[in-house]
């Protein structure tokens, strides 16, 4: 089955607002060469969405870079999923690693807002991962099985296809090192028999499955070569419009 290709950029705690304008507009008329055929999301801190909801091309979607499950309350510093929603956001990140490691989330607590996303009618992009310790000690499948099965505890077959997967091993995150494309593949092929067991072959194969990791427009086709690879997240290499428009190009084969 054919999935959608996806480039996501995680822009992280980078670009002020007016910066993110200044992204937006630098990516404005090369827009009309991003294809049709691929989807294309910025996940901006929240203060930018609203500037870049105003000025990104149509062909780029909004994304956020977390959220919190509760519908409302007193959870200061917090945002809702339908404050993320008003505001145009269409996929929103949970489970990077970042958080897990330096805001101590759990496995749990990610299925919880997996959960909140998609009843939003915004696509989860579920992050998963070993560290270098966990691949050292050869668990990378352990790892990720358990990460797996608390991300989706709640989620249905007929969620699949709003259901993102960003294989992003941590070692790979921000080091400039990347794993070869043949042994991402491997671990993407491997989640994809893990989802099959779960819905079953034809809703497995419509879970899209990214590469996360030092991803750049020089190495992007290697991953997006593999079959069950559809796409990348990308930090460092999204924050230039250049870059990014390179790596649609690239995602595309070509037809950016
Ligand atoms: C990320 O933030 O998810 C990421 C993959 O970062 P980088 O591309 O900079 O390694």
């Amino acid at each position: 089955m054919k999935r959608r290709p996806l480039l996501i950029g995680n822009w992280k705690m980078h670009k002020t607002a007016a910066e993110a304008r200044a992204f937006a507009a630098a990516l404005a008329v090369p827009a009309v060469r991003l294809a049709s055929t691929a989807d294309y999301v910025v996940c901006a801190p929240y203060t930018a969405l609203h500037v870049l909801r105003v000025t990104l091309p149509r062909a780029v979607a909004l994304g956020a870079q977390n959220v919190h499950p509760a519908a409302q309350g007193a959870f200061t510093g917090e945002i809702s999923t339908a404050m993320l929603h008003e505001l145009g956001v269409r996929y929103v990140i949970v489970g990077h690693s970042e958080r897990r490691r330096l805001f101590a989330e759990t496995d749990a607590w990610v299925g919880e807002k997996t959960a909140a996303v998609l009843a939003a009618g915004m696509r989860p992009v579920v992050c998963l991962g070993e560290d270098e310790t966990e691949r050292a000690a050869g668990v990378t499948e352990t790892v990720i099985e358990r990460q797996l099965q608390a991300a989706l505890a709640t989620v249905t077959a007929d969620q699949a296809a709003e259901i993102v997967l960003a294989y992003e091993p941590v070692w790979a995150i921000g080091s400039g090192r990347t794993p070869l494309p043949e042994d991402a593949q491997a671990v993407a092929g491997w989640l994809r028999a893990q989802l099959a067991e779960r819905w079953g072959t034809a809703a497995a194969a419509r879970v899209r499955i990214l590469y996360g990791g030092s991803v750049n427009a020089d190495n992007l086709g290697g991953f997006v070569a593999q079959p069950d690879l559809d796409g990348a997240l990308v930090g460092g290499a999204s924050l230039d419009p250049t870059s990014f428009l390179q790596m649609a190009h690239v995602l595309t084969g070509g037809n950016a």
